[in-house]
């Protein structure tokens, strides 16, 4: 098993001079300053769902291997011209599995059912609800194509076709292919694991204190187990690194004990330029930062930075922002950082349910979600801290940078979380 390198220093790092970047150029630095990082190794099909493919799966058979019929019916040699036809049938038949060893001669049939061989001399088939039959003979109404119902030898794939590229994340349906084209164990790229911090001294780990014990200044830690669970949910290793003081000691501690335990680490909170923003503090003292300000709402700058090579996500604390921001740029980070291809949501263009006049200058992202009739709504509050809007939307409306006033019906951009995964 080999390990890549580690990324550079400077993977993060934007010109002197670029303080305010756009949304897609900020996405096109991003995807390439980073590289994979994680190891490889070999399993088996049963356990590769939700894996990364390290290298190209190359078919090492033809499906199907051989031509055959694609329906329960009688075969011969096409094509039969307008008009009643009448075939004698030769004795035996074709069944899968159990091939018809003989030749069957022009102008007769032979009994042939779905995913048999087809015999020499057949390469077309009829349908055996089209026919009438005697028993030695059959009859039916032409025309059918030569090649009617028969499926061709590696119609589906070739020997030697590569089935899957290197960077995709195998989907149950991609077991079948490599299945199919002779391949049991594939090379992927181990699970990055990832590890997720919260910041701040007022926040406490859900299940610690109870609600009537905390104090006032006090607030649940909500982005650590919702990016926890994100990561699950994407086939990520997800690693509790907990809750860091707002201390340089306290944060340094945390890291240093998650360096040889992750490949990348989505922080949250502590990354502005406040007094006790010390995730931002640590890092430009001993590590490695960029603060990149997007022009996008929700999202305060964006902290990139570099912890002894593991690269760092520095989220906004507020959970939408935080949220949003793992959505857009850690999401396709990561799947790269993983060994997978970088992955751009579309989404898909509906009409809206709500009117909203926006100021030119920044991409603005709104929870949203769709109606029942098709259109898609947005909710109440665009307030940074809602957490209940999170909870209430499944998706996100994203309008570009410019001035806009939409109003019900115009079309705008919806994008499922479904679509980030
Ligand atoms: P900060 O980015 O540290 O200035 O935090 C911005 C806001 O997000 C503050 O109101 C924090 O209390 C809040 N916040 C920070 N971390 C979390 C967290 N893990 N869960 C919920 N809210 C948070
Ligand atoms: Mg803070």
């Amino acid at each position: 098993m080999i390990t890549p390198p580690k990324l550079r220093n400077d993977c993060f790092a934007l010109p002197p001079g670029v303080d305010w970047i756009p949304m897609q150029e900020a996405m096109d630095r991003l995807r390439g300053g980073i590289a994979p990082v994680a190891a490889c190794e070999t399993v088996p099909l049963a356990r590769a769902t939700g894996r990364i493919l390290a290298r190209d799966s190359v078919a090492r058979r033809a499906n199907p291997p051989a031509p055959n019929s694609a329906v329960d019916g009688f075969g011969f040699a096409g094509p039969v011209p307008d008009g009643p036809v009448t075939f004698p049938l030769v004795e035996g038949r074709a069944a899968a599995g159990v091939p018809f060893s003989g030749r069957v001669p022009a102008g007769a049939a032979i009994r042939i059912l779905t995913g048999a061989i087809l015999p020499a001399g057949v390469d077309t088939v009829v349908l055996q609800e089209d026919i009438a039959s005697d028993g030695t003979s059959i009859a039916f109404n032409g025309p059918l194509k030569a090649g009617a119902n028969a499926r061709r030898a590696g119609e589906d794939m070739i020997e030697g076709a590569v089935a899957l590229a290197a960077g995709r994340r195998l989907q149950p349906q991609d077991i079948a292919l490599l299945a199919s084209v002779g391949l049991s164990e594939v090379a992927v790229f181990r699970p990055l694991r990832v590890g997720v911090l919260s910041n701040g001294d007022e926040v406490v780990p859900p299940g610690t204190i109870a609600p009537e014990r905390m104090g006032r200044g006090a607030i649940y830690d909500a982005n650590r187990p919702m990016l926890l669970a994100q990561l699950a949910a994407w086939g990520f290793e997800a690693v509790d690194l907990g809750v860091a003081p707002d201390s340089l000691n306290g944060l340094r501690t945390c890291l240093d004990g998650a360096r040889t335990r992750v490949d990348a680490i989505l922080s949250s909170g502590g990354v502005s330029t406040g007094d006790e923003d010390h995730v931002s503090a640590l890092l430009q003292a001993e590590g490695q930062l960029d603060t990149w300000r997007i022009a996008i709402k929700p999202g305060r700058p964006l902290a990139l930075g570099l912890w002894h090579g593991v690269p760092i996500f520095g989220l906004p604390g507020n959970p939408v922002a935080a949220f949003v921001c793992t959505l857009l740029f850690a999401r396709p980070a990561l799947e790269v950082l993983a060994g997978g291809d970088w992955q751009v949501p579309q989404g898909f263009v509906v009409p809206a349910a709500f009117e909203k006049r926006k100021k030119p200058g920044r991409v603005e992202l709104l929870r949203a979600r769709m109606t029942p009739e098709g259109q898609v709504e947005v909710f109440a509050s665009e307030g940074s801290g809602r957490v209940s809007g999170l909870s209430w939307s499944t998706g996100l409306v994203m309008l570009d940078d410019s001035e806009r006033h939409v109003r019900p019906g115009d079309p705008v951009r919806f994008l499922p979380y479904a679509d980030f995964a």
